[in-house]
Parts: structure tokens; C-alpha cells; sequence
């Protein structure tokens, strides 16, 4: 398999997955050694849905709008993930681009 984005040969790798803070384990993906980018197998993909499922912590994600207050965008988090990732009220959290469209809040 080539890589989707450069094009360059992909190899075989065990990579780790991670579902919010909770690590799921190291699992077989593609793995471009230009650009990084990790593709997992779609047997790893169902193994990790498993894994989640096992944890309780599957289908978590969910939609979210973006609200407006003063100069700022704010978003709502989801009382299930706040939860989940022990958010509290006035904590800091650190927030940074992932690419051109995801946003990564880390605790
Ligand atoms: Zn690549």
C-alpha cells in the first residue's frame, strides 16, 4: 500500500491508539516513514471499536456547536465527555490545531 497523501511505500507497523485520554494499546497500521501518517488496518479498526466497546467508552464523541461570547468562540463539551475526562469548571486546558480541521483539547 502507498501513502494516500505522499505517496510513498507504506510498511507494516504496530501503532498505538489512543480514544480521549484513554490509551486502547499498540495496534497493526500502515505507517509512511516520509510523512508519518498511520493508517490502520481495517481489522485493527474493528479491534479497536471492540476494545472501546469493552471499556465503555465507545461512541463518546458527539456533535457540538460553536457559540460567541465577547471576542471569543466557545464550544460546548458534552456533559459524557466532561465526565469522562474529568473537566471541572475553570480547569485549564490546553487547546491546539490538529491539521486544518480538528481541534485537540488536552487536560
Ligand atoms: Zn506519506
Amino acid at each position: 500500500m502507498n501513502c494516500p497523501i505522499c505517496e510513498k511505500k507504506m510498511e507494516k507497523a504496530k501503532e498505538p491508539y489512543s480514544y480521549g485520554n484513554v490509551k486502547l494499546g499498540d495496534f497493526e497500521a500502515e505507517k509512511c516513514n516520509n510523512c508519518n501518517e498511520v493508517f490502520f488496518t481495517e481489522e485493527s479498526s474493528d479491534k479497536i471499536d471492540e476494545k472501546a466497546k469493552q471499556l465503555g467508552i465507545w461512541g463518546i464523541g458527539q456533535k457540538a456547536k460553536i457559540g460567541y461570547s465577547g471576542n471569543s468562540l466557545i464550544i460546548r463539551i458534552p456533559k459524557k465527555i466532561a465526565d469522562f475526562l474529568h473537566l471541572k469548571k475553570g480547569e485549564e486546558i490546553f487547546v491546539r490545531p490538529e491539521g486544518e480541521r480538528k481541534l485537540v483539547v488536552e487536560t
